[in-house]
């Protein structure tokens, strides 16, 4: 059995310190953070991260916590159908501080020094492993392979919660923008937008100035939100993926979540992902002398797949807020969704 330090106590983070620790290893986190963040938006976990909760011994709880959404709706501005997620698709919703607090309730509080960055000209830790887990702009990542990874999108989000009850999932896609709705765990309105910068022009204007003069004219459902929005109750940020073509794995240093592989939130994968990365981690090296060659596993179970989930999203980023041939675009989808 060895020990671990993890950077980063996010979801890539704690999950990765179950798994270790229910294969016997000893383990040590930190975070720049004072602690972990409550409320947030809905993540939407798919099947196989379910699955992976369930290795992680928190599934039910996550269960009894989310709301459960069976398909979707893509609409176009003026609210038609032009396609459908079937309902087979099933997702649980789920809060982001609700998830982490699953996570942590497997974890003791001095498993994790909170603030406590991993600074710039600090050596990484001294262990047998030490487990990057610190976001998009991993300090682990570009320490260790000295590269420049994250990739604008081009798209700015939006997101934010309303007070308002909604029954299903729609994501609204029109030019050069998409606004996506889903119910929350608490009966509430998740929402999220993806605008293309440039229809935002060059003024960094109030977000909710953005929202009204992109959105405002769109179907009913959409307009309701926008009026319930608050200024302070939304989170805009620069969209970028990471275009990272080296191993995720050198000497006794693993990336795991969005230090590996962050990408476009259009598929909705990347919380779910990292928790694959966990499990796929502690499985690859469970009972192995030689971490060397669990960590080799690790990386070929999970490179390619993930490499591949970054392209989709980065491809649907792209079809869903384009502003050229629009009307092609939800032909094409309408066709393609009456084939199902
Ligand atoms: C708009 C949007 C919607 C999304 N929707 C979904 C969804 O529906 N489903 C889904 O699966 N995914 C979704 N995602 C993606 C998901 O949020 C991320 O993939 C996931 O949070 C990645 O987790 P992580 O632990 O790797 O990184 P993070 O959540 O970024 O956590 C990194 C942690 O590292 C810490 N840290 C950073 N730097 C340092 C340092 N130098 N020293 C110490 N600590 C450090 C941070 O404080 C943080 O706690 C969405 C993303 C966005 C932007």
């Amino acid at each position: 059995m060895g020990h671990a330090i993890i950077v980063g106590a996010g979801v890539a983070g704690l999950a990765s310190a179950i798994a270790l620790r229910r294969i016997g290893w000893t383990v040590q986190m930190q975070d720049r953070a004072a602690g972990l963040p409550e409320g947030g938006t809905a993540l939407g976990m798919w099947p196989e991260a379910m699955r992976a909760l369930d290795r992680l011994g928190v599934g039910d709880r996550i269960r009894s916590e989310a709301t459960l959404s069976r398909g979707a709706r893509i609409l176009d501005p003026r609210g038609d159908v032009i396609g459908r997620v079937p309902q087979s698709r099933r997702a649980h919703l789920i809060s982001r501080g609700r998830l982490l607090s699953a996570l942590m309730s497997q974890l003791s509080d001095g498993d994790v020094r909170w603030s406590d960055p991993l600074d710039l000209d600090d050596t990484l830790p001294d262990a047998d492993l030490v487990v990057g887990a610190d976001g998009i702009h991993s300090g682990v990542r570009s320490r260790v392979w000295s590269t420049a990874a994250e990739r604008p999108l081009g798209t700015v989000a939006f997101r934010g919660i309303v007070d308002l009850p909604v029954a299903s999932v729609t994501e609204t896609w029109g030019r050069g923008a998409l606004f996506g709705i889903t119910p929350t765990d608490d009966g509430r309105t998740n929402w999220f937008a993806c605008v293309r910068r440039e229809r935002l022009g060059g003024a960094r204007n109030d977000p909710l100035t953005d929202l009204r003069a992109v959105f405002g004219t769109w179907h009913a459902g959409i307009v309701d939100v926008l009026d319930h929005l608050e200024y302070d109750d939304i989170d805009r940020r620069d969209l970028s993926d990471v275009s990272f073509r080296h191993p995720y794995v050198q000497g006794r240093v693993a990336l795991v979540g969005d230090a590996a592989h962050a990408m476009a939130p259009n598929l909705g994968r990347g919380a779910c992902e990292s928790l694959l990365d966990a499990v796929a981690l502690a499985d690859a090296i469970e009972g192995r002398r030689d971490v060397s060659a669990g960590l080799a596993r690790y990386d070929r179970e999970r490179r390619a797949r993930t490499r591949r989930t970054v392209t989709a999203a980065r491809i649907i980023n792209r079809v869903a807020t384009t502003d050229r041939a629009t009307g092609l675009r939800d032909r094409a989808m309408i066709l393609l969704s009456s084939r199902r």
